[in-house]
Formats: structure tokens, C-alpha cells, sequence
């Protein structure tokens, strides 16, 4: 289809008859304007819309609750004891995982901390930390602070990756290269699969693999990946991954989050940890004894009894998930965001150079988003989309970063948000 776009509305109406995925549009509520009429939301690299079953897997949880009281724990359709692993399958999935390699617990940062916990182990000859710069703010503090846990200054600790001069993003020959020189002094490779600013997508495999000759570990952050992209962490050999399921997974704001640990891993009692009762042994764990066994495999690294509300949220979501599967999810998202980018080159064309963006052009290279850069006024060009139903949103110092959930967003929602940014730049 790539070859043939158009920026007529007929095309963008065609393309959604012709979309296998364009059902799924209507398994979700959009925001919508003192009218009533939809809102373009190009905001689910923030947070996800509401799939309209999920509230009936959160009821359940709710209804379980009243019948049972605590009993639930046990007497629930799905007991809550379990409750994690009725969420394992699906979210191995969408990382390309072995289903003993996740569990889904906490929050993003605080699974990051766990995880830098256990794979960032600092010796005196092997102390850094390899981040992208401009890494998201929540990853920055926690690698900072972790580096002090471990008594360095950031500053000698943590080791930045940025773009070449005049580039926007970060070549993937320039990441292997620091790895390589820097290799003897790297205990961690930690970077976002996806840079939350630039939409970039990093090489994972090449970089997991560079990383391990070296003798460091490796973890992502996927929070921008996660339901976006196509991921092989086990195939890749990460050793970890974290990511959050409120983003492009729309399980809602706060959602939980899900865990990676490598199937190498699973059974290494060794490896330090922060411990907690849903990590023991799941037999014993109500022995109530002193002495810690891990559960092996991710489970190992839970601490606290699941949170069954926003696991019931995300189950629902899964369930979506599942019966698209993530090659299908991608194959629509290639070519939406496809369009998308097709449409604002037409309007440079129309209007001459108005807008540029900072991420990849070629599709293997980034996922759902682009990131908007405005020659002039960004802002003012930003509050003015805003104003027209426009659901983007603003990164400081001048992106603006809009997005396409393939699941729900439509070619139509591509030429809206054209046919706006016409008027504005007209005026
Ligand atoms: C969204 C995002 C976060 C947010 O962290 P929470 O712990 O969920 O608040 C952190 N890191 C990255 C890279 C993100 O994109």
C-alpha cells in the first residue's frame, strides 16, 4: 500500500474498509469534544485508551470481593493468590518470552530499581552504566540514584550515548563502538527499546550481543516498546526488561507493569535481590518461616501479593491483545504511521519545509510515533492543534510527539489531524 498513499479523504476511508484491525476501533471509547465528536487521539504512547471490556474484568474482581471477602484469595473464579499467572501467557507474548521469564507486578520504576537490584553489580574495575542521553526523566533518577547506592558520583558512573552532531537520533554503529571501547568498565547496558522522545528503536539483538562480549549485562526499558513493537527478548538474550502497561497496552492510568528476567537466570539463587513474600516459594510461602527461597524464573522477584485491580485492567487489555496477536498489530502500524508520515510531507510540500521529525524515516527504525518538530512556534502550533481536537502531546524544548495505536487509530484519524494542521499553517 506504501506507494500509493494519498491525502484525500476517500483514500484514508478506503484504507480503513480495506483494514483488517478497523473492527477494533469500536472496542474502545475516545474522548470527545463539548459536541460530541470524537477527538484525534494520537496520545496512546502516553497513556492508552479504555478498551470497553475492561471495565467488566475489574467488576468481576469487585463482585468477587463483596460475595467473598478475603476468601477470595482462594474461593474467587480466579483465586487471587494466583492471580499473576493468569496474566503470564498473554504478556509473554507480546515481549517474545518464555512464559517462566515474566510476571507482571508494581510500578515501572520501582521494577527497574529490582532489576538494577540484581544486574547491576558494580566492581572496582566495572562500574558503569551505559544510558541513552536524554534518557526518560524516571530512568535517569533511578540509574543516578543507583550509582550512588553503589557510593560512585553519576557523573563517573554513568556513561551517555547522544546523536552525532547534527543528528537526531543515535546510530546504532555508535552504540556498538562505546560498548567496545568502554567494554572492560561496562557492568550495565540499560536503554529504553524505544527513546520516549525521538520514537527511535534501538537494535536490541545486536546490542545485547555486544554488550555480552564485553562481560556486561544488559536490561531495556520498554515502555514506549511494549504493544508497539515486535520484541524477541529471550531469542535476544536480554538478561532483563521492565516495562509499564499503560502506554500503547491501555491498562489504564498508574497501570501495572510487567518484568523480564531471562530464562538463564531463573534458577541463580546468587543473584542478589530485594525479597518479599511473593517471591517465596509459592508452597511454603504460607509457613510463614524464616529464610527466603525464590521462586525460580521472574515470579522470584515479586515482593508484594498482587494488585488485583489493575492486573484485572490489564487482563483485559491482553485479552485483546491475544486475539490480534503483535505481527498483526505491527503490519497495520508500519503502514499507518506510514501514512502519517506520507501526509506530513505533503504538507511541507504544501507549505514549505513547516515541519520536520526527529524520528527515523525508515519504519524498521521506529514504532507507532513520530516526534513533530514546527520550523517556528512549536508551541503556539502545539496549543493551537489542542484546540481543534487534536490529542498530542508537548515534550519540552519543541516536540510535539503524536502517535497512531494501530489497534484503535484509523487512516481517517491520520488525514483529520492533516486537514487541521492545513488550516493552522494556512493562517
Ligand atoms: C512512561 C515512562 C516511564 C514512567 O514510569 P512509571 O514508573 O510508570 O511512572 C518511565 N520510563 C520510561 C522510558 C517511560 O517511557
Amino acid at each position: 500500500m506504501t506507494q500509493d498513499y494519498q491525502a484525500t479523504r476517500e483514500f484514508a476511508k478506503k484504507a480503513d474498509q480495506k483494514d483488517p484491525l478497523h473492527a477494533y476501533r469500536n472496542r474502545f471509547y475516545f474522548p470527545k469534544n463539548d459536541k460530541g465528536q470524537e477527538k484525534v487521539y494520537l496520545c496512546g504512547n502516553s497513556l492508552g485508551l479504555q478498551p470497553k471490556n475492561l471495565s467488566e474484568y475489574v467488576n468481576k474482581e469487585l463482585e468477587e470481593w463483596k460475595k467473598w471477602g478475603v476468601d477470595g484469595h482462594l474461593e474467587a473464579e480466579n483465586p487471587w493468590l494466583y492471580y499473576h499467572h493468569f496474566l503470564r501467557q498473554a504478556a509473554a507474548r507480546i515481549v517474545g518470552a518464555k512464559p517462566i521469564e515474566v510476571v507482571i507486578m508494581n510500578n515501572l520504576t520501582v521494577n527497574l530499581h529490582l532489576m538494577m537490584i540484581s544486574f547491576y553489580r558494580p566492581t572496582k574495575q566495572r562500574f558503569k552504566i551505559l544510558i541513552e542521553a536524554s534518557a526518560f526523566p524516571s530512568d535517569q533518577y533511578a540509574v543516578e540514584s543507583q550509582a550512588r547506592l553503589h557510593g560512585y558520583e553519576p557523573d563517573e558512573a554513568i556513561l551517555e550515548i547522544k546523536p552525532r552532531k547534527g543528528e537526531s537520533y543515535i546510530r546504532n554503529e555508535d552504540i556498538i563502538d562505546l560498548i567496545k571501547k568502554e567494554g572492560e568498565h561496562i557492568a550495565l547496558v540499560m536503554l529504553g527499546g524505544i527513546n520516549y522522545y525521538t520514537g527511535q528503536v534501538f537494535d536490541m539483538k545486536s546490542i545485547a550481543k555486544a554488550a555480552h562480549e564485553v562481560g556486561a549485562n544488559v536490561g531495556y526499558d520498554l515502555a514506549h516498546a511494549a504493544g508497539n513493537i515486535e520484541l524477541s527478548l529471550h531469542e535476544w538474550n536480554v538478561d532483563f526488561a521492565v516495562w509499564c502497561t499503560y502506554k500503547y497496552l491501555n491498562s489504564g492510568p498508574g497501570g501495572t507493569s510487567g518484568v523480564f528476567v531471562h530464562e538463564k537466570h531463573a534458577n541463580n539463587k546468587e543473584i542478589p535481590r530485594l525479597a518479599g513474600w511473593w517471591g517465596h516459594d509459592e508452597a511454603a510461602r504460607f509457613e510463614m518461616k524464616k529464610g527466603f527461597i525464590p521462586m525460580p524464573g521472574a515470579d522470584g522477584w515479586q515482593l508484594s501479593n498482587a494488585q488485583i485491580l489493575p492486573m484485572a485492567a490489564h487482563r483485559a487489555s491482553l485479552a485483546i491483545f491475544d486475539e490480534v496477536g503483535m505481527s498483526e498489530i505491527r503490519k497495520k502500524s508500519v503502514e499507518l504511521t506510514g501514512y502519517l508520515a506520507f501526509l506530513i510531507a505533503k504538507l511541507n510540500e504544501e507549505f514549505g519545509e513547516v515541519l520536520t521529525y526527529i524520528t527515523p524515516q525508515n519504519p524498521e527504525q521506529r514504532g507507532a510515533q513520530l516526534s513533530l518538530v514546527a520550523k517556528k512556534d512549536g508551541r503556539k502550533l502545539y496549543d493551537a492543534l489542542t484546540a481543534q481536537d487534536v490529542v498530542a502531546d508537548w515534550r519540552e524544548p519543541d516536540v510535539i510527539r503524536i502517535a497512531p495505536a494501530p489497534l484503535y487509530n484509523s487512516y481517517s484519524d491520520c488525514f483529520r489531524f492533516y486537514e487541521i494542521a492545513k488550516t493552522l499553517f494556512k493562517n
